[in-house]
């Protein structure tokens, strides 16, 4: 393994272990999806105000993978506009098909090597699924 490959299995590890933005709040809409070949179960929230994504909140149990992408999507999106954030969802998408990343993924180019192993595709996507429905329903 080489010493990026170390950095972003610390740094999912990280997010994994000490979740950023974890917890849901009463008075959002969320959007809940489940993966069933994994038992990834995850709920997502997205505060939107004048086109800006004032807060990003999750929840959920599943796999190290799944769980960790939520907290870095979570960290990324959070200050961003609507349309810069369906941009980056979108870059993360093609970055997980095998496409070079955008380095504005930052700590989310941690998932570029499950590229190799489409069976997890759905794991590190599920939160990303899940906020994208969710700006589009508040945006
Ligand atoms: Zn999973």
């Amino acid at each position: 393994m080489n010493d990026l490959e170390t950095l972003y299995r610390q740094l999912i590890m990280d997010h994994y272990k000490n979740p950023r933005n974890k917890g849901l709040k009463e008075e959002y809409e969320t959007v809940h999806i489940k993966n069933p070949s994994c038992g990834d179960d995850i709920s997502v929230q997205a505060y939107v105000e004048n086109g800006v994504i004032k807060d990003v909140r999750h929840d959920g149990h599943g796999c190290s993978i799944s769980m960790s992408s939520a907290s870095v999507m979570s960290q990324l999106l959070k200050g961003k506009t609507v349309e810069e954030a369906l941009g980056l969802i979108q870059d993360y998408y093609k970055m997980l098909k095998g496409e070079e990343p955008n380095e504005d993924l930052e700590d989310a180019l941690a998932y570029q090597g499950v590229a190799k192993f489409p069976a997890r595709y759905k794991c590190a996507t599920i939160a990303w699924n899940a906020i994208e429905e969710a700006i589009n329903k508040n945006k």
